[in-house]
């Protein structure tokens, strides 16, 4: 922490990475050396350790059916927005959307304040690349559990986007816009929430909320439990379940997580065969996104989900 630490350190560091916060263009860390790389930037990580103590507003604001179905509503399109667009289109190219299309669930993924869609593309091709290897970002194989789960999304190195890896998405200046500017989408959800609160509270009291009320839990609430819902795939789905596929990485089946996230949980599957749409590869593995981007497909919003080849069901174990 030499650096970071020092009065001058830090002070040198303050202003840009003030800026990042809602500009991630500014020069970036990049060519770090890989210790300094791996060190948590604990300046920049404030504003993800605001989001956890804006949940402690409950205190004040109590609770009330409405914010709570708000709460859980966000929960479950987000986390659709986040499996199905962020995870299976954007990093892995499991089916095909319209650019109009493409671009509204970006900004529904943006709003689950997990940076932006090449960000998250970049990382998760990283991660399968190296899957529980030394470059992998996030295995709890060396790090361990912390580090997996959450401790490796604040480090300084992990902030920047590598545009190499995502070239078919760079090319999107509306992708890129989004990317650069990652808070922009949160905020106006949180500004949006409250607004929607204190309307409600004017001309319909009988649904018992209001503005601070909706802010913490359709913002702060849903949003650090969708959090940490998501990344339990990266400490837990690595750690426990059972094994279907034999594969280089510690990669598990597990049904709770499945259920959590609405199918990625059956994370060995994925990581034997990441080219199918699906990821529950049995008729009872339940797999909510597949189910909605089956829908989607049905409206005629996205197409050519791509299906699980007989090969691979040939190497199953179970
Ligand atoms: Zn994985
Ligand atoms: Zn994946």
């Amino acid at each position: 922490m030499q650096s970071a630490a020092s009065p001058n350190g830090t002070r040198q560091r303050l202003l840009p990475t003030l800026r990042r916060w809602f500009d991630t263009g500014v020069a970036s860390d990049a060519g770090l050396e890989p210790a300094a790389a791996r060190r948590i930037d604990w300046l920049r990580a404030l504003p993800f350790a605001g989001l956890h103590l804006g949940c402690l507003g409950v205190i004040w604001v109590g609770a009330s059916w409405t914010a709570v179905t708000v709460a859980l509503l966000l929960y479950a399109v987000r986390m659709f927005a986040i499996t199905g667009f962020y995870h299976r289109y954007f990093s892995h190219r499991t089916f095909q959307a319209s650019r109009p299309v493409q671009f509204a669930f970006a900004v529904i993924g943006a709003a689950s304040v997990q940076r932006g869609p090449l960000w998250w593309a970049a990382h998760h091709r990283h991660h399968h690349r190296h899957a529980d290897q030394a470059l992998d970002p996030h295995s709890p194989r060396e790090a361990g559990f912390w580090r997996s789960h959450m401790g490796w999304f604040l480090t300084r190195g992990a902030f920047a986007t590598d545009f190499a890896r995502i070239p078919d998405l760079a090319r999107f200046a509306e992708l890129r816009w989004l990317d650069r500017y990652d808070t922009v989408v949160p905020l106006l959800l949180a500004a949006g929430l409250y607004g929607l609160g204190e309307a409600l509270q004017a001309f319909a009291p009988a649904l018992g909320t209001d503005g601070p009320q909706l802010l913490v839990w359709g913002f702060f609430i849903s949003t650090v439990v969708l959090f940490h819902a998501t990344v339990t795939i990266n400490s837990l789905a690595h750690q426990y379940g059972t094994r279907r596929f034999e594969t280089a990485d510690d990669s598990r089946n597990n049904p709770w997580l499945a259920l959590l996230t609405f199918g990625e949980g059956w994370h060995n599957n994925h990581h034997f065969f990441p080219g199918t749409v699906r990821q529950g590869f049995r008729w009872w593995e339940i797999d909510m996104t597949w189910y909605g981007l089956r829908m989607l497909a049905a409206l005629r919003l996205v197409h050519g989900l791509k299906p699980i080849p007989a090969w691979v069901l040939a190497k199953a174990r179970s």
